[in-house]
């Protein structure tokens, strides 16, 4: 008997007929003889219209006030998703509770919208699975210290599950989504993406980080920190196929990497359309330049990712970074309002219409050349690269998001990602 931890993604739980087929899922597992945790998200689309009404409301809900709200409406739509779930799974022959985050109690800090989970008690679940109960808990949601119900950033379920592994030394997290794996890169965007049967913890986390939203960046961190078994596969599969070939299937996240040895050097293509590019003209080039401009913004609470410093010519130099592009404006304004008059800057610069690709391999710690063939391809297709950076693992440049397609296609392909390999 193994402890098991299945997540569903929004899609996953889209109707009451999907709802269903989840629970008969969950129930073949369970008479498999295993005990079962189930992190649901809320159906989908319903977190954004969630939101949706909070924001006609209150177009600019950024003070920690209107957060608080936004979260306590966000957390609704799991509520309502393990409810459903619990009722399914009682209606399949089994005994199932569910709980809300703050049941648990799932522990986070005051973050709203994106908030850390600080601990999970896992007592009263433990208690249930002893009875032979199959446990379902919101994904997604927490606890602060407060009281408050907090939220874990969006595709958050992710992290909840595998956080909820971690706590309780689950022997498996499966993530069961609405495609069949990992790919390449996104299947939506290039058709020929191949499934990965296996994929690295790092590549992974790159993968993640650089806007492959399979899994959300936190619940790849969790896992790695905490090794917990992880696995990617499709909830669209009969429910009914054997436990032991579901178990098989989908992608593993492996922490060996001599496994990936002879593979390819790029094993994956992620891109973030979440971007915004600012640039501040003509900022005199001194020491704490740097920590003058992206100072404020850290104390702001906005997150920066790719920054580059040109070369100065008269003493002033530009200076370009990106930020999420929810924080583009509040991060316009407050270089605008403040930090531009303060230092001199002659100008402030905005473009929200950017995107990040990004290869990805750990192939790349031990090849030369992998960047300058990514530089080549996008010169082909005329693709002017606005920013770089690098880690060992993987190379991103910032470009017009109007050729984020083309771009992706054509390094797929320029590093032989459609081609069959050996698994
Ligand atoms: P869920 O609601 O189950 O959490 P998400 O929409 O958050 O699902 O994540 C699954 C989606 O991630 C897929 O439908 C796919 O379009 C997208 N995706 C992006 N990059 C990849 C990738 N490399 N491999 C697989 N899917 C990817
Ligand atoms: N429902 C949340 C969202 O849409 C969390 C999740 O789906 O993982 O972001
Ligand atoms: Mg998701």
């Amino acid at each position: 008997m193994a402890l098991i931890v299945h997540k569903y993604g929004g899609t996953s739980m889209g109707t009451t007929e999907r709802i269903r087929s989840v629970a008969q899922r969950v129930a073949k597992w369970a008479r498999a003889g295993h005990q079962m945790v189930v992190v649901p998200s809320a159906m989908s689309g319903e977190t954004n219209r969630l939101l949706g009404m909070a924001k006609e409301l209150a177009p600019n809900s950024s003070t920690a006030e209107a957060q608080r709200e936004l979260d306590a409406i966000a957390a609704t739509g799991e509520q309502v998703s393990v409810g459903l779930l619990a009722l399914a799974l009682q209606s399949e022959g089994m005994q199932a509770v569910s709980y809300a985050g703050w049941q648990v109690p799932i522990a986070t800090d005051s973050s709203f919208t994106k908030a850390r989970i600080t601990s999970i008690d896992d007592q009263r679940v433990r208690a249930d699975l002893a009875v032979g109960k199959v446990v379902v808990i919101t994904g997604f949601q927490g606890i602060d210290p407060q009281g408050h119900v907090t939220t874990l950033g969006r595709g958050g379920s992710d992290t909840s599950a595998v956080a909820i592994a971690a706590a309780m030394k689950a022997d498996e997290c499966l993530i069961y989504t609405d495609v069949d794996g990992v790919y390449t890169t996104d299947p939506r965007i290039v058709p020929e993406a191949r499934r990965l049967t296996t994929v690295s913890f790092e590549e992974m986390l790159e993968m993640a980080s650089m806007g492959s939203k399979v899994l959300q960046i936190r619940s790849v961190e969790f896992a790695g920190k905490y090794r917990v078994p992880l696995r990617v596969l499709s909830s669209f599969t009969p429910w009914d196929i054997p436990v032991e070939e579901e178990a098989r299937s989908g992608t593993l996240i492996t922490f060996e990497e001599d496994e990936k040895m002879e593979q390819a050097v790029v094993s994956g293509i992620a891109f973030n359309r979440d971007e915004a590019k600012i640039t501040v003209i003509g900022v005199p080039d001194k020491p704490g330049i740097a920590f003058q401009i992206l100072g404020p913004v850290a104390e702001a609470n906005i997150d920066v990712d790719v920054i580059i410093q040109n070369v100065s010519h008269d003493g002033r130099t530009d200076f370009s970074f990106t930020v999420h592009r929810n924080d583009y404006q509040r991060t316009m304004d407050l270089l605008k309002n403040s930090v531009a008059p303060t230092l001199g800057a002659s100008q402030v610069r905005g473009d929200p219409k950017i995107c990040k690709v990004s290869i990805v391999g750990i192939g790349m710690r031990s090849h030369v050349g992998v960047a300058s063939r990514m530089f080549r391809t996008l010169s082909e297709d005329g693709i002017n690269i606005q920013m770089i950076s690098t880690s060992e693992i993987k190379t991103s440049v910032v470009i017009d998001e109007k050729y984020m397609e083309l771009a992706v296609r054509a390094l797929h392909k320029a590093f032989d990602l459609d081609m069959p390999t050996q698994e």
